[in-house]
């Protein structure tokens, strides 16, 4: 399955290569975010060592350098998607921004008292609070699409609540603690039936495999340039032009107008009217470099490696007495969640770090679904380019080590 050369690969990450209490490095927490390649951390260097300036102001050198290079990295996200147009792609904050923010203007727009909005029980809080926060104040409803015992969405129960009070489906494309792939062609198909907009939430999706907008003919994509093996504090909202049009700006200020009296302010176009304020140029430029990057790679030969990386790790855990794993999609991506026995998830991770292994533990912010499986948390272990069937190995028989331990 490899078609890439990890050993080579893992050459451009230079935080691999440090030592954790005298041990290797083994970084099994690339979902929670991704390390960054040479190429990236040069960007930032020479963007400030070379041309740091405000975008889209200055008629000055400098500045137009630094636009070219904001605007191109808007052009690289927007091919790497397939969007139809470069001004569908916003840069945010994030994931976490990127859903706020349409939260936001659909609640002001468009949800009224006694409509509904729909998402998954398996959803990452930051795609169930903002939706939240938009029903209390708009009088409307949350409904939630059920999941079952393995971590699958139950279809047919969404197709059942598919009425016309729905003005959204916001619903994640990979569960963040599952790995569950949801079937989101069949979401976005049962929700157009309807006439019904869809919002994807792509964090844990558009590192791991293609993501073509116009072939989903996804209304919304949302995603962090941090998982994506690209700076934080960037991130990007694609919206189809028909949408973004229609609503409102989220937030006022400079760029995002055309011109502003104390009578009437006049929006700017896409995709302006979103990016109020001056945005995060380095990390927007960090984030062309880091796709130009993956796409250098393939995302597809990533996604397969990390298929590999995965089914690996499930059979060599399985070895693991006790073990348990939540979640059993028979599709799944990017991360496995499991628990050892009744050992608490925090020792075992606590265990596992000082033999220099980074998992996550906890909720991974997904609290209903651990309220579904009865449990404090999981074991997180998560993959990217980078990871080696090797660091496995070591994985497993560190967990074995730490359950002797503790059990
Ligand atoms: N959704 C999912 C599925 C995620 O995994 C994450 C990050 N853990 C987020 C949303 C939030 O992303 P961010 O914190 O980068 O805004």
């Amino acid at each position: 399955p490899l078609a890439y050369d990890v050993a080579r690969l893992r050459q451009d990450f230079p935080i691999l290569r440090q030592q954790v209490y005298g041990k290797p490095l083994i970084y099994l927490d690339s979902a929670a975010t991704t390390q960054k390649p040479n190429i990236v951390l040069q960007t930032l260097q020479d963007y400030y060592t070379g041309y740091n300036s405000n975008v889209h102001r200055g008629v000055h050198h400098l500045s137009q350098i630094a636009t070219e290079a904001y605007e191109e990295s808007r052009r690289i996200i927007a091919r790497y998607i397939n969007a139809a147009h470069n001004h569908e792609v916003i840069f945010t904050k994030g994931t976490t921004d990127s859903i706020n923010l349409v939260a936001n203007v659909f609640g002001r727009k468009i949800i009224r008292k006694g409509d509904t909005v729909i998402i998954s029980a398996i959803e990452h809080h930051s795609n169930i609070v903002p939706w939240q926060i938009v029903c209390e104040e708009r009088e409307a409803t949350l409904r939630i699409i059920p999941v079952n015992e393995r971590g699958e969405l139950e279809m047919e129960a969404y197709e059942a609540m598919l009425d016309d009070t729905v003005k959204i489906v916001a619903c994640t494309y990979v569960s963040n603690t599952l790995g569950t792939v949801n079937p989101v062609q069949d979401i976005i198909r049962l929700a157009h039936a309807k006439g019904i907009p869809v919002l994807l939430d792509g964090a844990q999706a558009i590192q791991h495999r293609q993501v073509d907008v116009q072939a989903l003919d996804v209304d919304f994509l949302a995603f962090s340039g941090h998982k994506l093996y690209g700076p934080t504090g960037i991130g990007v909202l694609y919206g189809k032009s028909e949408w973004l049009n229609k609503l409102p700006p989220y937030q006022g200020g400079g760029d995002m107008i055309k011109t502003v009296t104390f009578a009437k302010t006049i929006y700017n176009e896409l995709p302006y009217k979103f990016e109020a304020g001056t945005p995060d140029i380095s990390g927007a430029i960090g984030l062309g470099a880091a796709v130009k990057y993956v796409q250098g790679i393939g995302v597809a030969n990533i996604g397969a490696w990390e298929t590999h990386l995965l089914q690996y790790a499930l059979e060599a855990l399985s070895s693991i007495d006790g073990i348990r794993f939540i979640g059993q999609a028979s599709h799944r991506a990017g991360a496995i969640s499991f628990l050892v026995k009744d050992i608490h998830p925090y020792d075992l991770g606590e265990l596992l770090d000082k033999q220099g292994i980074a998992v996550r533990t906890g909720h991974h912010c997904t609290e209903p679904i651990m309220d579904f499986f009865k449990i404090p948390g999981t074991v997180r272990a998560s993959f990217g380019l980078y990871n080696t069937t090797e660091e496995i190995d070591h994985l497993v028989t560190a967990v074995k080590k730490a359950a002797t331990m503790l059990g």
